[in-house]
């Protein structure tokens, strides 16, 4: 038997299908599609891993060729090599996901193995099993010496300092635990024992994965008739009244349901397959999410809950489990390699009917899907920044078409992409206009802080918010702050001359963070975590240094000056590090331990906290000074739903946008206006300026340590790629352009120079060609190359 195999490491330039006879199988074990195996390749034979993506020649029923299928026409003949055996005893991707392998690969300009892996866990066989019994325990040297260590400034690293103070707190700790409470990797912590700082042991472990479960994994089971049976899921059921909103949606949601592939009197239009669910916060989409999902595993199908991020929307986890039970597998980034190969198995063996997970899910072996939800659908998480740059919503489209699901994209504050869709016939719109019962939507106030009295010293709280904030406390009510900046201050600056520290390997300036337990009050970079001590003095003109500007560490000390008796809990980047912290703070706010929550955009995403009554944008102006076409977008989506965090219960909600820029065309659509008044405004320039969705396109960026490699490769590519097309009969019709070569928006990231140049064109599929080619360019010693496709 014959079968076509890719590498799983492979260079651009040998990725493709190679042909190798299979080897017989002991029974009954046999050949499939999807199975990993060993191959040898090249000259030297060296074994590599490999996939099955299809097999050639089937076996003959009858055993006795078995073994001796004739090659087929086309193969290559004598040169054929035989494959090893299988590295598992079942396959690792069913036929839906190879397709999707394929499909990823062109159009992110991957390779097979890159595509692959994104679909199982990286935990998954692996290396020798010997290995993997085996766990390195880490601990400090000496502990004074690490807490004098980070005293004194001689850690320079943020990834570094996380390990130390964890260790300062919990003595030892395994690989694992530390990767994953620190964010850290293997290489921080060798880093910190050679600098004599940790020392690691190797102690063994009983293999992580019981015997029965692994067995159950390796068999599929059967779909059962319906996964809802002996259990009533029903609106009723659960004591809800629907508004009529949603039963509208869901009705036409299930009609839908009724037509597509597999189903009598299914349609093949694709309209009829992707829905938009546009509902103002807090108007009750997840329940519409619910019912169509009970509807869907009523039929025997199974379904795919995609969220932006699972630690940040606890509430949508807890509903799905509340209401559909042990059925369910929850994916997300923070489980540790063996959970996530745990869950991976359970669902590739057909023990769940519902996965709840973030944007990686998207890939989950779900067989038979019926119903793929992406809710917050906007939200910029769902963007991968590693290759292969995917977005969930394209790859969560490609999934559904192939596989006859609907798709169910739902947002308050839709995506121009999703929007788009809907204005131009491709997708179907359902609206979703109240709240549900008694709750109002709540009254939003611009601050003029160029007119308005100030609360505190530093002008962080407007006296109308500060006023706001008194009231409610007195209540007994709760209030969400939002700040787009976390640390003390951004900027660490000599007032009288104006020299501010920048980080030596980002064109950045580092930003002041104040002493807390372990440390003492530190300058650092969120690009690369580089950190230094803050010099009080100035070292060109000798003044004294200070900081400059205000983040969430600041409005965190003047809240506790302005309202001594209430306690705050902070959410950034910073306080979050930890397994575990999101959901810590907010079950505890949502507990009522503490009177407000602070934070950066996290406290924006769908949360649902009934006691809360005000809602206090701090500083709008940060978010609109980004440089991209879509940051008004991005503006005006995290601002209407930070605003519908207030007033979700039976209370009233306020909402106080405080700006300097208050003419700003993003907050008066977030204020008076409708989203239709937005988009249609936002249409009008970025059709001007032909930006996406009016056009397709891809970058190319260019990064090596010195500036001028960066630039003279980046032209180069650019040239060669021009060069390329003209022999491309479509580049002209699809108004294939670049842009032209310029430093990146960070011209110096790590370390490094960054280059880039942006393709436009009419046609997708033109702009995934370009890239293929880029990619199979060879690069100089020590230059990256990363390409991008804008989401569609
Ligand atoms: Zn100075
Ligand atoms: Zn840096």
């Amino acid at each position: 038997m014959l079968g076509r195999v890719f590498l799983m490491d492979s260079l651009p330039a040998y990725d493709r299908l190679y042909t190798y006879q299979l080897p017989v199988l002991p029974a009954p074990q046999t050949w499939a599609a999807g199975l990993r195996l060993q191959i040898p390749f090249g000259r030297q034979n060296h074994w590599r891993e490999a996939v099955v993506a299809e097999i050639l020649a089937s076996e003959p029923p009858d055993q006795t060729t078995a073994g001796t299928a004739p090659l087929t026409a086309g193969a290559e003949g004598p040169l054929i090599k035989t494959a090893g055996l299988p590295l598992d005893p079942y396959p690792i991707l069913n036929e839906d996901q190879l397709k999707l392998c394929a499909q990823l690969r062109i159009r992110y300009a991957c390779t097979w193995g890159e595509a692959c892996r994104q679909m199982i866990p990286p935990g998954l066989g692996g290396r020798s099993t010997e290995k993997k019994q085996r766990v390195w325990l880490w601990r400090l040297q000496a502990p004074d010496q690490a807490a004098a260590a980070m005293e004194n400034g001689e850690i320079r690293y943020e990834n570094q300092a996380r390990v130390l103070e964890y260790l300062l707190d919990h003595a030892q700790a395994t690989s694992e635990e530390l990767f994953h409470a620190c964010q850290v990797s293997l290489s921080t912590l060798k880093t910190l024992e050679k600098k004599q700082l940790l020392t690691h042991t190797i102690i063994k472990q009983l293999p992580d994965m019981p015997a029965d479960q692994a067995a159950a994994a390796t068999q599929v089971s059967a779909v059962p008739g319906s996964w809802t049976a002996g259990r009533d899921t029903s609106a009723s059921a659960c004591g809800l009244q629907l508004t009529e909103d949603q039963q509208r949606a869901l009705e036409q949601l299930r009609q839908a349901l009724d037509r597509l592939p597999g189903h009598p009197g299914h349609n093949s239009r694709t309209a009829l397959s992707e829905f938009l669910l546009m509902g103002i916060t807090g108007s009750g989409k997840t329940e519409v999410y619910l019912q169509l999902a009970a509807t869907v595993l009523e039929q025997g199908l199974r379904v795919l809950m995609l969220v932006p991020e699972i630690s940040l929307t606890p509430l949508m986890t807890e509903r799905f489990v509340s209401r559909f039970g042990s059925r369910i597998a929850v994916l997300h980034s923070r489980l540790t390699g063996s959970q996530r190969l745990q869950e991976w198995k359970k669902i590739r063996g057909g023990q769940v009917a519902i996965v709840v997970g973030a944007r990686s899910a998207v890939f989950a072996p779900l067989a038979d899907l019926g119903l793929i939800i992406l809710d917050e659908e906007h939200d910029s998480s769902y963007q991968s920044d590693h290759k292969p740059r995917y977005h969930a919503r394209t790859v969560a489209r490609l999934r559904a078409r192939a596989t006859g699901a609907l798709l169910l994209l739902g947002s308050a504050t839709p995506s121009f992409e999703s929007y788009e869709r809907v204005l131009s016939g491709r997708s179907t719109l359902l609206q979703l206009q109240h709240r549900p019962a008694e709750a109002k939507l709540p009254r939003l106030e611009v601050i003029d802080m160029r007119k308005v009295g100030k609360a505190d010293p530093a002008g962080l709280f407007s006296q109308p918010l500060y006023q706001a904030l008194s009231a409610c406390f007195e209540r007994g009510e709760q209030a969400v702050l939002f700040l787009n900046r976390r640390g003390f201050a951004p900027l660490w600056l000599c007032p009288a001359c104006g020299f501010s520290v920048d980080c030596p390997n980002c064109s950045v300036a580092l930003t002041y963070h104040q002493p807390c337990q372990h440390r003492p009050a530190q300058l650092r970079c969120h690009y690369c975590g580089y950190l230094q001590q803050a010099p009080a003095i100035c070292p060109v003109c000798g003044q004294p240094m200070a900081g400059w500007g205000m983040g969430t560490e600041q409005a965190e000390v003047v809240f506790q000056q302005l309202f001594p008796g209430q306690r705050i809990l902070r959410m950034d980047q910073d306080t979050t590090t930890a397994r575990g912290a999101h959901k810590d703070i907010l079950e505890a706010f949502r507990r009522h331990e503490a009177a407000a929550l602070l934070g950066t955009q996290m406290i924006a995403k769908g949360h649902d906290f009934p006691l809360v009554t005000v809602a206090g944008i701090l500083s709008a102006d940060l978010l609109f000074r980004e440089n991209d076409f879509r940051a008004e977008e991005r503006a005006y989506q995290l601002l209407t739903q930070t605003a519908g965090r207030a007033g979700r219960g039976e209370l009233a909600g306020q909402v106080f946008i405080q700006a300097f820029d208050v003419e700003n065309e993003v907050l008066k659509a977030v204020c008076g206006g409708t989203y239709e008044a937005f988009f249609a405004m936002q249409q009008a320039f970025r059709r001007a300026l032909q930006y996406p969705p009016y056009s397709c396109m891809g970058t190319a960026l260019v990064s090596h340590p010195d500036e001028k490699v960066a630039r003279e490769l980046c032209q180069s590519l650019e040239a060669r790629l021009r060069f390329q097309w003209q022999t491309w009969p479509e580049a002209r019709d699809a108004q294939l352009i670049s842009l032209g070569c310029s430093s990146a928006s960070l011209p110096r990231l790590n370390g490094r120079s960054r280059w880039q140049f942006t393709l436009r064109c009419q046609s997708e599929r033109l702009i995934s060609q370009c890239l293929n080619f880029l990619a199979r360019q060879r690069l100089p010693k020590d230059s990256s190359l990363s390409l991008s496709m804008d989401p569609a």
